[in-house]
């Protein structure tokens, strides 16, 4: 982690400049002081008299910026101040020191960091360029070097001041200051400043030391601010418009500006001459932890995949939620609205008179806001099938339902109002897909098993199955093609007064102690005028010969079945009273679904 200063500014301008890299090369305009920044038109001024504009301006100038001037709310005067510190800085070759058998302890160790501290001054030493060099950065009060000092970088410093400020350290430290050369000696003030407000104005934006200036008590600034030149990579990514700059500034803003402000306040800390050497080696581990378990190609990468995620107005959420947005059979991929109207659909259903107090039985226990309209020993319930085709979502391609409607029913709110519908307790399909997104987003009671249609021109049969054992066999014959499509085929088989689907959405919750128990539990309902797009039938068949049968078998046969299928076994056909098939066009995606209450 520790790298020659010089070292990385190369190998940052090489990957800036270089042909071989992605993208067109950098050019450097060395000596061109800029001396004013129009941050609407991302225009800067150069002292020549010159200008160049851009999409963008990025004040990358340092501690003494003069891009920050360009911000709403700073003036001239937030200008860096004194910390009260100064430095010296300067590299001696590691060799010198292990040749010195005073000084060999020190540097023995490869990649070995030593601070020494006095009351308010210290020598912070470290190894760069593959332990060849070790560099110094000796903290001390300001006065004591303040003729020489000025917050400028390549401030010589005679050797006999850096001595002098560090007489009172042990033999072996001012043994090893003694080997400082003159050439690489340097001292400067170490410079504070005041939080900014915000580090953007529209196509203006700061980083590194111009926007949070960093004393060297953590050695992160520079650090941070190839942080901040990676997040600003990311947000603006290859392809964004002209248009877009601003609010991916403000995001890199968000990204950037706590992190680079807690690691700025970190290093205040650990540069106060209270601490003690003890205290700071165990805050210096705490803020190691949070300066270095950190990846900010990772991190902006999942801001930015978070922020086009939030960007999108409505978009439906369901399970793995890491991946982002599902798409599904409501959303495109990229959460736009499907096309349904191109689908097909062929809807074969078959409506018995039966046992109301059976059907009843299959209302959702314990709950007495469900009812049937009317109160008769005989109510009507129709198993119906579809195969749906061409669908958008699935790729061009369908799949099989098979669901349970017991019409004429009733669900009464808790303000007495009452919501006329059909109620579906099941309904099978024969493809994941829908089953969960259906059972998520909709709250409907989807459960696998086979549908096997078998079709000529008069039948249809239909076999459910689940792994191989034949639950079901619905069977149409004698079709006849009638001349009436009634326009609101969309309901099922005949059902007239019922307004559309209510089903009982049940989401238990997670939890030995929560057996039994819902994160979500109430009713919801599709209503019928309106589905989205309305489904267009074409064709309708009919016949009055038809026939369910249904097979419960045994718990080993059907074991996560047996249950349902015994149930819907037990319902009495007293007679058939139609059976139909409706072929069409458009399919709704079921958004108009909603709680009741
Ligand atoms: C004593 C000391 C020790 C440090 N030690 C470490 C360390 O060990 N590790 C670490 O990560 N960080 C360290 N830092 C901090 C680090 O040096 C800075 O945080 C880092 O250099 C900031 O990078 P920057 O690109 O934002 O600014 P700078 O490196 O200051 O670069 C700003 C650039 O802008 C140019 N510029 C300025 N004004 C204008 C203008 N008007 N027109 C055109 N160009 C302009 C300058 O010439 C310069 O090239 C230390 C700092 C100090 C003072």
């Amino acid at each position: 982690m520790l790298a020659h200063r010089v070292r990385l500014h190369d190998a940052l301008k090489g990957a800036a400049t270089s042909p071989s890299g992605k993208g067109k090369p950098v050019q450097l305009h060395l000596s061109s002081p800029i001396v004013d920044v129009d941050p609407a038109s991302a225009t800067i001024h150069f002292k020549d008299g010159s200008s160049a504009q851009g999409d963008l301006v990025i004040g990358a100038d340092g501690v003494h910026s003069v891009t920050r001037t360009k911000l709403p709310g700073v003036s001239g005067s937030r200008k860096a101040f004194s910390s009260g510190k100064s430095a010296f800085r300067f590299l001696i070759p590691r060799q010198i020191l292990l040749d010195d058998p005073a000084t060999r302890q020190y540097v023995e160790s490869e990649g070995l960091m030593h601070i020494c501290y006095g009351r308010d001054r210290r020598i912070v030493m470290y190894p760069t360029s593959n332990n060849t060099l070790m560099n110094f950065v000796a903290i001390h009060p300001e006065s004591e070097t303040d003729q020489t000092a000025t917050g400028d970088w390549n401030n010589a410093a005679p050797k006999e001041l850096l001595l002098e400020v560090y007489k009172t350290f042990s033999e072996d430290w001012t043994k090893i200051l003694s080997y400082a050369d003159n050439e690489s000696l340097k001292v400067w003030k170490l410079l504070d400043m005041e939080l900014l407000d915000t580090w953007v104005n529209d196509r203006l934006v700061l980083l590194g030391d111009a926007a949070h200036p960093f004393l060297p008590h953590q050695g992160q600034g520079g650090g941070q601010a190839v942080e901040d030149g990676v997040a600003l990579g990311i947000v603006l990514e290859k392809g964004l418009s002209n248009a877009e700059v601003p609010d991916r500034l403000k995001l890199y803003e968000s990204i950037r500006k706590e992190r680079a402000e807690r690691i700025q306040h970190y290093s205040r800390i650990v540069g106060k001459d209270t601490i003690s050497p003890q205290e700071a080696a165990k805050i210096m581990l705490e803020f190691t932890n949070y300066n270095y378990g950190h990846d900010e190609f990772d991190n902006a990468v999942q801001r930015l995949r978070e922020w086009k995620w939030a960007q999108r107005p409505s978009t439906y959420w369901r399970m793995p939620r890491a991946f982002g947005p599902m798409p599904g059979p409501r959303q495109t991929h990229d959460s736009q609205a499907r096309d349904g109207r191109a689908s097909t659909f062929i809807t074969a259903s078959i409506k018995i008179k039966t046992s109301r107090t059976v059907l009843q039985t299959l209302f959702p226990p314990g709950s007495a806001s469900w009812r049937f309209q009317s109160p008769g020993t005989v109510a009507y319930c129709s198993f119906s099938q579809t195969t749906l085709n061409k669908m958008e979502w699935l790729g061009g391609s369908g799949y099989n339902h098979l669901g349970l409607y017991i019409h004429g029913v009733e669900y009464v709110k808790q303000d007495g109002e009452v919501v006329r519908g059909t109620y579906m307790p099941i309904l099978f399909e024969n493809l994941t897909d829908p089953i969960i997104s259906g059972r998520e987003e909709l709250g409907m009671p989807k459960l696998y098993s086979a549908i096997d249609v078998e079709r000529d021109s008069k039948s249809y049969h239909i076999r459910t199955s689940w792994n191989g054992m034949t639950w079901g066999r619905f069977e149409i014959n004698d079709l006849e093609e009638t001349s009436q499509v009634n326009e609101s085929t969309g309901k099922i088989s005949g059902d007239t007064t019922d307004e559309g689907i209510l089903v009982d959405r049940y989401m238990p919750s997670v939890g030995r102690e929560n057996k039994g128990k819902a994160d979500a539990h109430y009713t919801v309902f599709d209503r019928f005028s309106e589905a989205e797009p309305k489904p267009q039938p074409q064709r309708i068949l009919r016949s009055s010969n038809a026939s369910v049968v249904l097979n419960p078998r045994d718990w080993s046969a059907l074991p996560t079945l047996h249950h349902i299928i015994e149930r819907l076994a037990s319902i009495p056909v007293y007679q058939v009273l139609s059976a139909q098939v409706v072929e069409g066009v458009s399919v709704p995606d079921v958004s108009s679904a909603r709680r009741v209450e």
